[in-house]
């Protein structure tokens, strides 16, 4: 976007004067345009956030509530297992051949190895549970900063969305007021650069040549453009040219 302001540019034929004001205009109404587009996408990106961070306290009480019935279904079977092994170790008394021994010694084996899987897995689900619990604080404090912060900025995401519409009318009002001001043939010289070259049709010299193509302007059409008297095209592109003081060296 050229950077040329109303009012800093001095002298200037009136015409252009109005189509910078019009650029302005036009300007920002590309911009309320294109704001329709991408403020549903924040917004949407912004309720996924808060989305996610309730989840992940929800996937978190999820995962405690699962390893806290793993937990007791592992203290159940140890403690039956114990039973077992108690019965077991008591029929060892009573053994009267090799066959029989050799058979309960593999049969407490077995139960023994199992006793110490299920203590493993007890162990780890105690470890678990103790993580989830100290990250639940955390989660909750995030998603509570989370669901403000982006709170805050949806509503005035909804309130920008909410008067996009009666500010694009308000700009237009306004082009319309200077439309009627500016000569026709000026016009539609804007009217044709823009919609061939967008935004920056009004452009300020920059070093003697055109600010928008660089092509050097001839010394005569520079003096031309210094005095404001004419509406000076670029011989290049096209646009309509001013002198800006901040511009040039
Ligand atoms: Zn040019």
């Amino acid at each position: 976007m050229n950077q040329v302001k109303t009012g800093e540019v001095q002298p200037m034929h009136p015409d252009l004067e109005l189509l910078l004001q019009l650029q302005h205009i036009d300007y920002d109404i590309g911009e309320l345009e294109r704001s329709k587009e991408y403020m549903p996408d924040m917004m949407n990106s912004l309720r996924g956030e808060i989305e996610v961070s309730g989840k992940a306290i929800e996937e978190a009480s999820a995962e405690l509530m699962d390893l806290t019935t793993k937990q007791k279904t592992c203290e159940l079977e140890v403690s039956s297992l114990q039973e077992d092994l108690k019965r077991y170790q008591s029929q060892m008394l009573s053994i009267k051949t090799n066959k029989e021994y050799d058979a309960l010694v593999t049969e407490i084996d077995t139960i023994k190895t199992r006793v110490a899987e299920c203590e493993n897995d007890i162990l780890a689900a105690e470890e678990r549970i103790e993580e989830l619990n100290n990250s639940q604080e955390a989660l909750a404090s995030n998603a509570k900063t989370i669901a403000e912060n982006n709170g805050k900025q949806l509503e005035k995401l909804q309130e920008r969305i909410d008067s996009v519409g009666d500010k694009i009318a308000k700009c237009q009002h306004d082009r319309q007021r200077i439309v009627t001001q500016v000569g026709k043939p000026s016009l539609s010289i804007y009217e044709r650069v823009r919609r061939g070259k967008g935004a920056s049709v009004v452009v300020a010299l920059k070093k003697r040549a055109c600010g928008g193509c660089f092509k050097s302007v001839p010394p005569q059409r520079y003096y031309e453009i210094r005095k404001g008297e004419k509406v000076v095209c670029c011989d290049n592109c096209g646009r309509l040219l001013v002198h800006d003081q901040s511009s040039e060296d």
